[in-house]
């Protein structure tokens, strides 16, 4: 029996044969006629059947070599450095947070809300007036849409704005995923997407930035390009970065957002399976579908108690990987790691929780229903196990 991933990349015919086109094209750098159109259509794709008027415009579009430069990106446009704070979702993915440092910023991070897993706004208020309140006002928020779950932006959003914040939303996990009538991607000042191996829309890596701010954008292509000015010889009066995404990588991701719905689809159909098959089993809970969007289902997720399951979410997951099924913890929350040791925190328990309890399924679109119908045996050994 083959390895069950969590979740592969899933290729189409199309991205091969825009592959080919780009590589038969001598286009091989990174900049082409895919980055410009993966840009192009990636805007529409999230701009589609929304008036821009209530996004605030339109929305420009810049691909990057990945989701963490392109975070990194949208600190520096908005200008935060050494000495200023960033409020950070603590459940996430290291990479949201590593940016704060790369400008010389401090991260402070806030715990999630159980009803979502992800930035509690009613701590996100608290902590953003008690800044104002000290004179120490917070530059940025980054709110991240967890596993294709959009947090909920609008209060955040609404708060950041009362307070002069800043809002970066981290959509690296959410391509696809809406917010209200609104795609993920959009609701930040600045947004950023990550198009890296496992993630639903894949380029092997790769990420884009997104903003209403024409300005922003323009001046973080720059940027991205090595800072290079209009000239003839190469000038330049900033520092620069080589964060540009490779035209061969921008036709693997032109093929990828033209079957993004159809993998969303099936992702749905698999969270289904599981919760149809594992939600009745004493002390398993999923990850709850959003009250106020719709979610991509990148992940599914579950909560294990184990005094009601009679094994832990380890259990499960060396259980699984014995036969060669890979399931991985929740996200260790950034307050928790070494590296972030001497930042702070407001709240932690629930994401601490989480933590604990929470285990992500294999979820890959390409899983078959056999494949499936081998998950759920693995699952429910496990019980068996424990209590025989
Ligand atoms: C994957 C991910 C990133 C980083 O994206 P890369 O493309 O891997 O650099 C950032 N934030 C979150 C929440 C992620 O899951």
């Amino acid at each position: 029996m083959t390895r069950i991933y969590l979740s592969p990349p899933h290729m189409s015919p199309d991205e091969r044969l825009l592959l080919l086109d780009a590589f038969d094209s001598n286009w091989i750098a990174p900049l082409g006629p895919h980055v410009d159109a993966f840009e192009r259509e990636m805007v529409t794709y999230l701009m589609d059947g929304q008036a821009a008027a209530r996004t605030g415009g339109e929305l420009h579009a810049l691909a990057l070599s990945s989701g963490t430069s392109a975070l990194h990106l949208a600190l520096i446009e908005l200008g935060v450095g050494p000495g200023d704070r960033v409020l950070c979702s603590s459940l996430t993915f290291s990479a949201s947070a590593n940016v704060i440092r790369y400008v010389g910023a401090e991260p402070v991070f806030v715990d999630t809300a159980l009803s979502s897993w992800n930035l509690d706004p009613v701590l996100v208020a608290e902590e953003l007036e008690t800044g104002a309140r000290e004179g120490k006002r917070y530059k940025a928020v980054i709110a991240v849409d967890l596993y294709g779950d959009p947090a909920d932006l609008e209060p955040i959003r609404a708060d950041c704005q009362r307070y002069g914040a800043a809002l970066i939303e981290d959509a690296a996990e959410a391509a696809g995923s809406s917010y209200r009538d609104r795609k993920c991607g959009t609701m930040g000042d600045l947004s950023v997407l990550s198009f890296n191996g496992n993630k639903i829309l894949t380029t092997a890596g790769g990420g884009m930035l997104l903003s209403a701010n024409e300005r922003w954008i323009d001046h973080a292509r720059k940027l991205s390009t090595q800072a290079r000015e209009p000239a003839p010889h190469y000038q330049h009066q900033e520092i620069g970065y080589n964060y540009r995404l490779s035209n061969l990588l921008a036709a693997v991701g032109r093929g990828q957002l033209r079957w993004l719905d159809e993998r969303i689809a099936r992702k749905y159909r698999i969270r289904a399976f599981y919760e149809g098959a594992l939600s009745g089993l004493p002390g398993v809970s999923f990850l709850p579908l959003p009250a106020f969007g719709r979610s991509n289902c990148w992940l599914t997720c579950i909560q294990v108690d184990p005094a009601a399951f009679g094994a832990t979410r380890e259990d499960i997951r060396l259980h699984l990987e014995s036969l060669d099924i890979e399931a991985r913890p929740v996200w260790k929350p950034m307050h928790m790691q070494p590296v972030f040791r001497e930042c702070r925190v407001i709240g932690g328990a629930v994401s601490e929780d989480l933590f604990e309890r929470g285990l992500c399924l294999p979820s890959g679109s390409s899983l078959t229903d056999a494949d499936l119908d081998r998950v759920l045996h693995a699952v429910t050994d496990v019980i068996a196990r424990h209590r025989g």
